[in-house]
């Protein structure tokens, strides 16, 4: 039988390390066959990233830092080079100044906003820019999102805001790209301990509510995700756009703690 993603290549962006939820979407994509590319921001991450392509029989394609639109450019250049069009893309970016991820988000600085939502938002759409020119038979992308965009939880402040923001980006891209035949979707991932949430104040309290509370009584895996990025980045999601998918283990249907949730 044919792979679901047989034929199929793009650009999985937001590596880091092996537990980042992008390196858990770009396996269940190889397994399924598909071909893959991987960015990585700096040259820190490059020795990290070049050994987890390797693994995966994946293209590196190169230095990108979404503040630097040039980086950007060179990566989907390169990728019309070697293979002239592509089929998704994973974003998996954030970033906010550590010191804004706790406390009260009313002390939010001007500046660390300004970064936050260009780093966490606006680079979903510079990508897909440029992912468009390289998707004329039609394409998916896909973002990484969490609750904190639809509710307050603690500590996320400015990035509950970016979050927000991106989820509308995601419907606003998705109704201009729809003609087209390119899907944009998010997965609203709940919490995962990754270098990104190790700089979110209190993050064990948070993986432990979330696992005393969501109705399966589990927090969710980068693995997990990556199944449902499968979903959304194959044919299988043909009929679905601009669409937020939770992948939290339930979470975010509960209204109030667990009557049987232990003290944390
Ligand atoms: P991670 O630290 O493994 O990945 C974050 C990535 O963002 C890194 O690869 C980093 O290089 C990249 N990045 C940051 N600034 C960048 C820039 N200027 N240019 C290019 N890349 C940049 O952490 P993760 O948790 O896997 O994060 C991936 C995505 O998942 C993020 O959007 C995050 O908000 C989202 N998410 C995470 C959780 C969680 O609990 N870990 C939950 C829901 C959503």
């Amino acid at each position: 039988s044919r792979a679901l993603m047989a034929g199929k290549r793009g650009v999985i962006m937001g590596v880091a390390n092996n537990r980042s939820i992008a390196w858990g979407i770009a396996k269940a994509l190889q397994t399924h066959g598909a071909e893959l590319a991987l960015t990585y921001q700096g040259e820190a991450l490059k020795k990290r990233v070049e050994p987890l392509a390797e693994e995966l029989g994946a293209i590196v394609a190169g230095h990108c830092d979404v503040n630097d639109p040039a980086s950007i450019d060179a990566v989907f250049d390169g990728l019309k080079d070697t293979w002239g069009t592509i089929d998704f893309v994973v974003h998996a970016i954030a970033y906010s100044d550590k010191n804004e991820l706790t406390g009260r988000y009313v002390d939010t600085s001007p500046e660390n906003f300004t970064s936050s939502l260009f780093i966490s938002c606006y680079s979903l759409t510079a990508i897909t820019q440029r992912a468009e020119k390289l998707m004329p038979n039609g394409g998916s992308i896909l973002t990484l999102t969490y609750y904190g965009a639809e509710k307050v939880m603690p500590h996320y402040n400015v990035m509950g805001v970016a979050k927000a923001a991106l989820e509308a980006s995601v419907r606003y891209l998705a109704a201009d790209l729809g003609p087209s035949g390119i899907r944009v979707n998010a997965i609203s991932a709940g919490p995962i301990k990754t270098l990104a949430a190790s700089g979110i104040g209190d993050f064990r309290y948070i993986l432990k509510w979330n696992e005393y509370n969501a109705p399966m009584r589990q927090t969710v895996t980068p693995d997990e995700v990556g199944d449902s990025a499968l979903y959304l980045l194959s044919d299988l999601s043909r009929g679905v756009t601009g669409e937020i998918h939770h992948v939290d283990s339930g979470y975010h249907v509960v209204g109030m703690k667990a009557v049987d949730a232990p003290d944390i």
